[in-house]
């Protein structure tokens, strides 16, 4: 996609899901990419071999990989992330917000420390990303694109997921904020918002027939998406194809946000 090939990109939690298919996506496109774990560096290596076989198949292709170790709720580590990213790559062009993670209990019983590590994770580490970034973009008098992975919960409401659904609400609000106080410096800020997703998160229902089946049932186009589906939404929006687009969040969910119930008039 026009724009993309010679950047440098950093994909927060892109040893697994969805964050695997943009850093492999994002290699096919020729972007360098920066690719942050958690906890495991075997599979983050195992990102970056896919990313090296997924772009041995492009002519020319030939992109850096850089795995950096990172949490991205903690400051100190994000500034660590970005030291690294912009010394060894080079400069940072694009960063993908996809680190997140989910905890289940009624709203009434969730502690307080499980709120707050949602909340940190998902919200506050974003955040903490995206103000580095958008320092380094400021910096180099550069454009500069920043795409946060939200989720369809960004605007439905997930009972039992409380800090999950304010997380993803509270990101869509900071990708417009972002958008705004900056458009005018030509840096973008955009989000995508995934359906259900076929990736460890959702390990509960992938591999249950029957549980999948019941998910499957909700969505208008009748199945769930891949990984694969999310990451070209995040390739468009980081191409300068998009170079027009702030602001936005794209729904990437087979229907989900139309509301399935509403597929046939119940009301007169
Ligand atoms: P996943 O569990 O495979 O990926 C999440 C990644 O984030 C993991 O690699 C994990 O190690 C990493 N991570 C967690 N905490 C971190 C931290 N503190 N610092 C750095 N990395 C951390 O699941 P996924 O589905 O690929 O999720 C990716 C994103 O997509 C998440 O933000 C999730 O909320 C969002 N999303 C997923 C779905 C879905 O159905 N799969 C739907 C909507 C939104």
């Amino acid at each position: 996609m026009k724009g993309l090939k010679g950047k440098n990109a950093l994909v927060t939690g892109a040893s697994s899901g969805i964050g695997r298919a943009i850093a492999i996506r994002l290699a096919q496109e020729g972007v360098n990419v920066a690719i942050n774990y958690r906890s495991s560096p075997e599979d983050a290596a195992d990102t970056a071999e896919k990313m090296e076989q997924a772009c041995g198949e492009i002519k020319g292709c030939g992109v850096k990989d850089l795995l950096v170790q990172g949490d991205v709720s903690k400051e100190d580590d994000v500034s660590q992330i970005m030291d690294t990213v912009i010394n060894e790559l080079g400069g940072l062009d694009i960063l993908i917000n996809n680190a997140g993670i989910q905890m289940e209990s009624a709203a009434h019983e969730t502690k307080i420390e499980s709120f707050d590590k949602v909340i940190s994770v998902n919200l506050r580490g974003a955040y903490i990303c995206a103000r580095e970034a958008i320092k380094h973009f400021l910096d180099g008098n550069k454009k500069g694109v920043i795409i946060n992975i939200s989720s369809v919960h960004e605007i439905i409401p997930r009972p039992c997921y409380v800090s999950y659904s304010v997380s993803k609400g509270g990101m869509g609000n900071l990708t417009k904020t972002l958008a705004l106080e900056y458009a005018s410096k030509g840096i973008r800020v955009n989000g995508i918002g995934p359906g259900a997703t076929i990736t460890p998160i959702n390990e509960a229902w992938i591999n249950d027939p029957e549980e999948k089946a019941n998910v499957e049932s909700h969505i208008p186009m009748g199945r769930a998406g891949t990984s694969e589906e999310m990451a070209a939404a995040v390739a468009f929006l980081a191409s300068e194809e998009a170079d027009y687009i702030t602001g936005q969040t794209l729904f990437i969910d087979g229907g989900l946000t139309l509301y399935h119930d509403f597929s046939k008039p119940w009301s007169a």
